[in-house]
């Protein structure tokens, strides 16, 4: 384990400067998954099997393996941040669901969108919520590789030349690129391509990528990592060895271990025997770390033993914690440790973060339910902005109590629910059609509230 263990000394090289850490964003079939996937896989190519972590719910990529996939275009000493944690679940379901201490778990963030295809739904749906939450984020222009005419580059290295790109961003790709930035000046963002952008604060940078041959995304890398060094250096600054803050990413099963929650430590140090406090369904879960597992190198995974046990980790870095009691821990949810701290103010900071989740609700409106509280929230956000009201907001499947509450609303364009990634049961369907209450379901914010808002255009036409 010699790798991750070295992470300590990375930070106090680095004075106490954390990783960043990256959430990737786009519209389904973008090649959001392929990105990390290719990220992961020339990663570990690049550097050794045992630096690259994996199968805890992010990924490190330290500086070293970024600059030595990245040659001249990334001197390490330019750089005192450590590498990039990248969030393993793309898109912004899981973006809105992590936080850390009431912001965005992410620092920073990929847009993914597919070259051929231009701005979606989603990627709307992502660009809103990158927005609201302030996020900085470049755009990866994916799928380079199946626009007509484009010259892969042929027996080097997997990346784009920066006085080459001139002359191979020609012709179709040349004008599907324009598009995009076209698309992103549409929505208030001045943008352009990224060896043209100065200042990455005011202006996206767009870098074109193929997560399928893998050119362009050392490209990705060095961007990332001057971005972060420029904008976020002083935001990455932690208490290296205070009391661990961090996010459950995940809840899992582990064999051996019974319940065990995947989470990212983005401030001080956890330990094992550590007194840790962790949001739960039905609130703060106090409990004790019985051990902290991190993947075996790639090299070994195949092996029997998965995990490896690690006495402690530093920010920001992934790890999975196996303690008991952690059944009703929830996915997006603080983890924190006390150590010489009072156990019960930690648990009121455990109680303030998950109540700064802001859903808003007003006397008349429709019903809303999802399945995390980051989602609620992010519906509610958009449905804001729409002007849509919202009565009721919950997390959970569309029950009969629902249909219950939707039926008491006076307004027929009221008589709603609108459930975001969750199920339906039975009865509630049955007392809906019973009662005259619509509902809409749908995996995507932008769908559902599109079908609502035809449904309520329908109401209006039929009245006058
Ligand atoms: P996601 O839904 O955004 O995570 O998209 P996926 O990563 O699952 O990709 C959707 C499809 O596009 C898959 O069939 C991928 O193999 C393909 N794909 C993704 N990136 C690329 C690319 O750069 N080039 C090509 N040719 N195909 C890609």
């Amino acid at each position: 384990m010699s790798e991750p263990d070295s992470h300590a000394d990375d930070d106090a090289d680095a004075g106490g400067l954390r990783t960043p850490i990256v959430a990737v964003l786009g519209h389904v079939d973008h090649g959001k998954t392929s990105l990390l996937d290719k990220i992961r896989g020339s990663a570990v190519t690049a550097g050794e099997s045992g630096a690259i972590t994996q199968h805890i719910g992010s990924t490190a990529v330290p500086l070293d393996v970024i600059s030595s996939m990245a040659g001249d275009l990334v001197d390490p000493t330019d750089f005192d941040l450590p590498g990039l944690l990248f969030i393993d679940t793309p898109g912004h379901h899981s973006f809105s669901t992590l936080r850390s201490r009431g912001g965005a778990l992410a620092d920073i963030a990929i847009l993914v969108v597919d070259v051929n295809d231009g701005f979606q739904p989603q990627t709307m749906e992502a660009i809103d919520i990158l927005k609201r939450t302030q996020t900085p984020f470049i755009v990866a222009a994916n799928k380079i590789d199946t626009v007509p005419g484009w010259n892969p580059n042929e027996g080097e290295p997997v990346r784009v030349s920066k006085e080459k790109q001139s002359d191979r961003v020609q012709g179709d790709l040349d004008e599907k690129l324009y598009e995009i930035i076209g698309q992103l000046s549409d929505n208030g963002f001045s943008a352009d391509m990224y060896w043209r952008v100065q200042d990455f604060q005011n202006n996206i940078g767009v870098v074109p990528v193929s997560a399928e041959t893998g050119e362009g995304v050392p490209d990705l890398l060095t961007v990332m990592m001057g971005l972060s060094q420029r904008y976020l250096k002083e935001e990455m600054s932690i208490d290296v060895g205070g009391p661990g803050v961090g996010t459950v990413l995940e809840v899992t099963d582990a064999r051996g271990f019974g319940t065990t929650v995947d989470a990212v430590v983005y401030d001080g140090t956890i330990s094992e025997d550590d007194e840790i406090v962790v949001g739960g369904l039905d609130g703060p879960i106090v409990t004790e770390v019985r051990a902290l597992l991190k993947p075996q190198p790639l090299a070994e995974i195949r092996t029997e033993k998965q995990f490896e046990r690690v006495e402690s980790v530093a920010a920001a870095d992934g790890v999975k914690i196996a303690a008991p009691d952690l059944d009703d821990a929830m996915a997006g949810a603080p983890v924190r440790v006390v150590r010489d701290r009072d156990v019960d103010e930690v648990i009121l900071e455990v109680e303030e973060e998950l109540a700064g989740f802001e859903v808003s609700t007003a006397e008349e409106g429709v019903v809303i339910k999802a399945d995390t509280l980051g989602s609620l929230e992010a519906l509610s956000g958009t449905l804001e902005e729409h002007e849509i009201p919202v009565m009721r907001a919950e997390v959970g499947d569309v029950a009969p109590r629902d249909v219950r509450v939707a039926e008491t609303a006076g307004e027929p364009i009221n008589r709603a629910v609108l459930a975001f990634g969750v199920d339906t049961l039975d009865d509630a369907e049955r007392l809906a059609d019973q009662e005259d209450v619509e509902i809409f379901a749908d995996d995507v914010i932008y769908q559902l509230i599109e079908h609502y808002e035809d449904h309520v255009e329908a109401i209006e036409t039929a009245q006058q």
